[in-house]
């Protein structure tokens, strides 16, 4: 079957990658491609199916006989898309030196497995394009090329530091940025402790401070209250 992904993209096939020259029949008259996606109009004229929906924003009459085309009455055909789609084309990286041909349908597939695909080089940070078969040799010399040591250290490796690296070296670095880590935050806890601590010590004498005012001011009330009694007691005495 015909790639549906290809029936999005505007315009037929290009006719020249076809093996043998494809017939009249199959030509879309608008963009003079191979048909991709056939449609057909009510006036039985036939057109990519893009191409028809893109005239008719334009104009809704066929661009060969001009009669007027309602489109709900466009048919799409999924029989001449499937013969479209046996027929053999040339890979598209002919110019780089692929022979290969197969039929249209299975131009995707090919592509994914085509060793003259131009690809990127898979490494992060490496911009290279190369073809696909290329890769390995590329990979072999890529400066990004990095790999995880094959004894499970956990270091990455690049071809500059593969000879030289040291398992027991990379684990005592690690362990002793590890022991640099846990020393740096058991310092900031203990920071913070005093920091609490001191806030403490703030709030008790504060605390201590307000009992004390309080108990003057008790004092002070029971005095007044002191003095008033006996102020009325004496009043009283005096009175008889
Ligand atoms: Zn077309
Ligand atoms: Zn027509
Ligand atoms: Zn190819
Ligand atoms: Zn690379
Ligand atoms: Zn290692």
């Amino acid at each position: 079957m015909a790639d549906p992904e290809l029936c999005l993209e505007s315009g037929g096939y290009d006719a020249d990658s076809f093996v043998d020259p494809p017939d009249q029949d199959l030509i879309c008259t608008i963009c003079q491609g191979v048909l991709r996606c056939p449609v057909r109009a009510p006036c039985h004229h036939i057109f990519c199916k893009k191409c028809i929906l893109q005239w008719l924003k334009r104009q809704e009459t066929c661009p060969c006989c001009r009669k007027p085309i309602n489109h709900n009455l466009i048919l799409v055909m999924y029989k001449l898309s499937k013969s479209i789609g046996r027929l053999k084309i040339k890979c598209k990286n002919e110019i780089r030196g692929c022979r290969a041909t197969f039929p249209l349908a299975e131009q995707y597939c090919h592509s994914l497995a085509c060793v003259f695909e131009l690809v990127g080089c898979p490494y992060r940070g490496c911009r290279a394009q190369l073809l696909r078969r290329d890769l390995e040799t590329h990979a072999r010399h890529c400066e990004h090329w990095r790999r995880p040591c094959h004894m499970g250290c956990g270091a990455l490796v690049s071809h500059g530091t593969w000879t030289q690296h040291n398992c027991y070296q990379q684990l005592r670095l690690q362990h002793e940025a590890q022991r640099q880590s846990h020393r740096a935050v058991a310092i900031a806890l203990q920071r913070k402790m005093r920091r609490m601590q001191k806030a403490m010590a703030h709030m008790k004498e504060q605390i201590a401070l307000i009992c004390e005012s309080l108990e003057v001011m008790d004092e002070q009330q029971e005095q007044e209250e002191e003095g008033s009694n006996s102020e009325r007691s004496n009043s009283r005495s005096s009175s008889f």
